[in-house]
């Protein structure tokens, strides 16, 4: 063999080799490679309110041959729903916290989903935009208090606790954002006492006991598809490889590029459970977690 004949053998064999890299890589994320033609998913992820870190968080979203996502840091709530003439998103992924949305925001953001763009709120935009505004809590079937709240009478406050390693169930093995996905453990932060609607479909669970039991579902608002997954507080949970792969289908999924599956209620949002709550709401100090309106969940 010449010289020349070897190096053309090598560089062959490492191109294989690459291939193959990149095919395990797909598999592990859950997509298959697009066809050629198809319009990448644009996503916009919208961040605000909440720390968070950035580079970890913003690279579950990279690396995907059908996603290309845009950060959106909203310094006054939702400047982004300012003018939507030009809404190039196919769906929004929210990571923010108690922000809020004037008027004109509101109506903004309800003409997109009325249009069909999707709505994905992950771990704390499960409270994004509220207390301020009650009608996202309908929107994305969820509501964490995140201060003393008067709801019929009784006092509620959800709690949390950081740094549990726990087991998510996968409810619902046949919806397309668990496909590929088995129970699987995570280290993540938990909620506990927030409420979900009964009129959900939950794809994810957990017997933790400081958590609630629904820790991920789907409905629809609209023509939009809407998705919430609570797990999601750090480098913890955004290195989880099911994790990864629960957001990006969800991403999928609510840009309408999934089959919708299921999205009737299936009964797996049990009520919240006080005897847990009890020690969920408190620190790994011991402290009660969410003792002051500014603490962050
Ligand atoms: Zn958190």
């Amino acid at each position: 063999m010449t010289q020349l004949a070897r190096v053309a053998v090598f560089l062959s064999a490492l191109a294989a080799c690459a291939c193959l890299v990149a095919g395990e890589l797909r598999a592990e994320q859950g997509a298959a490679a697009p066809p050629a033609g198809t319009k990448k998913i644009s996503v916009a992820v919208i961040t605000g309110g909440h720390a968070f870190e950035k580079d970890p968080f913003l690279k579950v979203f990279q690396g995907h041959e059908d996603i290309e996502s845009a950060h959106l840091p909203q310094k006054d709530g939702g400047e982004i729903f300012d003018d939507i003439s030009k809404w190039s998103y196919d769906t929004i992924v929210l990571y923010n916290f108690n922000q809020k949305l004037t008027d004109a925001r509101r109506e903004n953001l309800l003409k997109l989903l009325d249009k069909g763009v999707g709505l994905f709120a992950l771990h704390h935009a499960i409270s994004g935009y509220t207390p301020n505004w009650p009608k996202y809590a309908e929107i994305i079937g969820g509501r964490y208090y995140p201060v003393d709240t008067l709801e019929n009478g009784v006092k509620i406050r959800s709690g949390y606790k950081h740094g549990v390693r726990f087991k998510a169930n996968v409810e619902d093995p046949n919806h397309p954002i668990t496909k590929g996905v088995t129970d699987f453990e995570i280290v993540d932060e938990t909620y506990c006492r927030y409420k979900v609607d009964p009129n959900v479909h939950v794809f994810l669970t957990t017997d933790e006991p400081t958590s609630e039991k629904a820790i991920g579902w789907v409905k629809s608002f609209g023509k939009a598809r809407v998705c919430c997954v609570v797990l999601g507080h750090d480098s913890a949970a955004y290195a989880n490889k099911d994790f990864i792969r629960l957001v990006t289908q969800a991403v999928r999924w609510t840009a309408g590029r999934l089959p919708e599956g299921n999205i009737e209620p299936n009964g797996a949002t049990a009520a919240t459970r006080p005897a847990a709550a009890k020690d969920a709401g408190k620190t790994d100090g011991g402290k009660p977690a969410v003792k002051t309106p500014a603490a962050q969940p």
